[in-house]
């Protein structure tokens, strides 16, 4: 048996999703004019409480074009040091906007309004201009930990006090919200910009979607297509994104509650030297010294367990909808035995 739990981007659309793509009505969405794309893009934009909402090909491109907005060059954004768009995104915020980063170590991903605060600067010549607040949720390297809106509201305070924008790389925010019960609008609100990943653990094959206001979404379209990403039939991809939001959120939860399962396996196990918390359905662990990680690796892979490296002597488990329920109890099997 093969189980791969390399990412939740390794998800296939399924059946039902390939009836739906198939079934789309199409249009040439860089006039606009691809029906299902307008959907989805309403669909969202609605669910966030937002004025306008726009599909593109990944969620480094919507992250990409949302820091391009925020911001103008010799700017700075602050984030967490862990955060994709430092760690994951080539630097593309210098290369695309030509801004520094002021970079926080925060608690698994999570920073805090007093972090924040003490990163902005007073604005001196020399000094690249605090803009922008960028934060993580679920922090993918911080272990799938999560911010509650109750947490957000006072960097939010901090961010209007200084007159930066907030950006959230909601890449796998629904994994949070069928954790915490809170609504989209409530981080709408929070927010200038939204990113949301269609093509993580939802399911879809490829997609993410931007949402904010009129204006921004707007100026959000010149830079889509100067970034290469206006697509023509989009509706084909953006009709999996639909099925994914309508059918599959509430299905994040046990993608949640296996990889709790799995992290507490891992927690008794003599080899595993440290484990982040499992919040939601990412697994981070460092193993002992006297297990290299590349025979762990191997070993895993012999017995069909695909997983990947996540740094020194460090592996990432990702729980994802195409792990079967034969595949957890064999992948469970596996873990338990080692
Ligand atoms: C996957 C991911 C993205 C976007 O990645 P793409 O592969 O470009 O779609 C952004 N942020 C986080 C936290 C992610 O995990």
């Amino acid at each position: 048996m093969e189980v791969n739990i390399i990412s939740d981007t390794v998800t296939k659309p399924n059946k039902k999703m390939l009836e739906a793509m198939i079934s789309a009505p199409l249009g040439d969405d860089v006039f606009g004019e691809d029906p299902t794309v307008n959907a989805l893009e309403e669909k969202v934009q609605k669910m966030f409480g937002k004025e306008a909402a726009i599909f593109c090909p990944s969620g480094t491109m919507t992250n990409q074009i949302a820091i391009k907005l925020h911001t103008k060059s010799l700017d700075e954004m602050i984030c967490d040091v862990d955060s994709h768009v430092y760690q994951a995104e080539s630097a593309g915020f210098a290369f695309h906007s030509g801004i520094s980063v002021h970079l926080l170590q925060g608690q698994y991903g999570k920073i805090t309004a007093d972090q924040v605060e003490s990163a902005i600067k007073p604005g001196h010549d020399w000094q690249p201009l605090s803009r922008l607040v960028v934060l993580e949720n679920s922090c993918n390297k911080g272990g799938g930990s999560y911010y509650t809106t109750s947490e957000i509201e006072p960097v939010k305070a901090v961010a209007k006090k200084h007159n930066l924008k907030m950006h959230l790389d909601g890449a796998r925010l629904f994994n949070v919200l069928v954790e915490t019960g809170e609504s989209t609008e409530s981080f709408g609100a929070l927010f200038d910009s939204i990113s949301i990943c269609l093509s993580k653990g939802l399911g879809a094959p490829v997609g993410s979607v931007l949402t904010g206001d009129k204006a921004f979404i707007k100026e959000a379209r010149r830079f889509r297509k100067v970034f290469g990403g206006g697509m023509r039939q989009a509706g084909i991809l953006a009709a999996a994104g639909i099925y994914a939001l309508d059918h599959h959120i509430h299905d994040l939860k046990t993608d949640n509650d296996r990889a709790k399962y799995i992290g507490a396996v891992l927690q008794t196990k003599s080899f595993v030297k440290s484990l982040k918390p499992v919040f939601t359905n990412i697994i981070i662990f460092t193993l002992e010294d006297s297990l290299p990680m590349e025979t762990f690796l191997i070993n895993l892979a012999e017995k069909g367990i695909l997983a990947t490296s996540f740094g020194y002597q460090t592996i990432r488990f990702v729980l994802h909808r195409d792990v079967t329920v034969e595949q957890f109890e064999y992948l469970s099997d596996v873990i338990k035995k080692l």
